[in-house]
């Protein structure tokens, strides 16, 4: 299967270069020139699958003409090592818990997929070291840095907003060592975001690097976000439910949401999606206006949905033919400011006993406010609370346990490299090694 750009200014690709590349070389962004459409009898067993078994039949619909089916398997058996349980929070309210990987958010999925892809195409292409670039608002700099700590070949650099990360979350990436390299930049995740957009082009990093991205660009971290949702379906139907369910998703960069538009398209019955923002809301605008005017991200509590210009918002835009009256046929979006994240964390643990992460308070609220009766609902659950516990154990006036998963985190020494926001910086720093801080 090739992948095209969606700026559709340079020729397709195939995977592996679609994967080693992240963005295309026109900047846009590499999809699929098939989305496969599952046969109905999948969705007829689909109750009876396991979530490894379910995930390899979508993943070889995917790349089962690029990679061996029994490679495939491998990758999705090693992935998947967590389940991702739908837990019932109230009548008709279900979350989908995406935090049960090893560094507890829903990015495990991805970025253990991606790692395994990428050492599969170099084993097999004798490229050379690889080293993966990527911006983090928190939650991707820990699930790509373990996904990929001590892969043979494989070096990554971590960039992330200074003082903008939780400490758990920082800790995650910046205490690693081996073939991992934390940067800590003076500014916002978008000047990472953009530093690390701005190296794929500059030809002097390119032509000293093999460069790829694991941003949620990367079309390896970016389809296998489609596993969970087939398996929200499965348990569903396991409950007896046979409803296509409402699904709401905390969106940052959309990536995740996006996945759940590309299951829908393979046949996964969805009611319809919500797009939960925090103050962030660029795309609830565009939905509103259907003018899409990014701006410069503003910090809030639900830090990973911090983001000005939504880098998946071109593949949205690509599935639906820009037509934003298409686009709001299937997505509904929603806000909500730090009080009513706040006030949600507080009101449904008193309420319920469940504990949300501020971006999981987003997702519930939107799905409560968009759900008519009857309706069957999900939220997707994408990081434990732990990892926001200062925030957390303020809101509810108690602390929240720590899990063994994160707490092994914790004692290792934070190493950084500090450098300004500028990618001449970054660029400096890559070529010499000695410009940071
Ligand atoms: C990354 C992240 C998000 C946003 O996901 P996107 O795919 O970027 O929209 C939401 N919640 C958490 C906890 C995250 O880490």
């Amino acid at each position: 299967m090739k992948y095209y750009s969606t700026n559709r200014q340079t020729p397709p690709v195939s995977l592996a270069e679609a994967v080693k590349n992240g963005l295309a070389p026109d900047r846009g962004l590499y999809m699929p020139e098939r989305i496969p459409r599952l046969p109905g009898e999948f969705f007829d067993r689909i109750a009876d699958m396991d979530f490894i078994s379910m995930s390899s039949v979508v993943a070889r619909a995917f790349f089962g003409e690029d990679i061996p089916a029994d490679d495939i398997d491998r990758i999705v058996r090693d992935t998947l090592s967590f389940d991702t349980p739908l837990v019932e929070v109230e009548d008709g309210i279900r979350s989908l818990e995406l935090f049960h990987g090893p560094t507890m958010a829903f990015k495990d999925v991805g970025g253990r997929f991606m790692a395994r892809m990428l050492s599969c195409f170099i084993g097999d292409g004798g490229t050379g070291k690889v080293t993966v670039l990527v911006a983090t608002s928190g939650d991707t700099g820990s699930a790509v840095a373990n996904g990929f700590l001590g892969v043979e070949g494989i070096d990554v650099v971590v960039l992330y907003p200074s003082g903008k990360v939780s400490e758990i979350q920082e800790k995650q990436f910046t205490t690693l060592g081996r073939n991992i390299t934390a940067i800590e930049v003076m500014g916002t995740f978008d000047d990472c975001q953009r530093i690390v957009k701005t190296a794929f082009l500059d030809s002097d990093l390119n032509g000293k690097f093999t460069l790829t991205s694991a941003n949620s660009i990367n079309v390896a971290r970016f389809l296998p976000q489609t596993f969970y949702y087939f398996n929200a379906f499965a348990q569903l139907k396991r409950l007896g439910i046979g409803d296509a369910p409402v699904f709401c998703v905390p969106s940052g960069n959309f990536g995740n949401l996006t996945a759940g538009l590309v299951a829908a398209r393979m046949g996964l019955p969805v009611k319809r999606f919500v797009a939960a923002n925090n103050i962030n809301d660029v795309f609830l605008e565009y939905l509103r206006t259907g003018t899409y005017r990014p701006r410069p991200s503003v910090r809030t509590l639900a830090n990973a949905m911090d983001v000005g210009d939504p880098s998946n918002f071109a593949r949205i835009l690509d599935m639906y033919g820009g037509s934003v009256e298409s686009i709001r046929h299937d997505i509904v979006g929603c806000r909500y400011t730090d009080d009513d994240i706040r006030r949600t964390v507080r009101d449904v643990y008193e309420r319920t006993g469940y504990l949300l992460d501020p971006h999981g308070a987003c997702a519930y609220s939107g799905l409560k406010d968009s759900l008519c009766p009857g309706e069957t609902g999900i939220f997707l659950e994408t990081a434990h609370p732990a990892k926001f516990r200062e925030t957390v154990s303020g809101i509810i006036g108690a602390p929240v346990p720590v899990p063994d998963n994160l707490r092994k985190f914790m004692s290792g020494e934070k190493k950084t490299v500090i450098i300004g926001n500028t990618f001449g910086e970054f660029k400096c720093y890559m070529q010499s090694g000695k410009c940071a801080g």
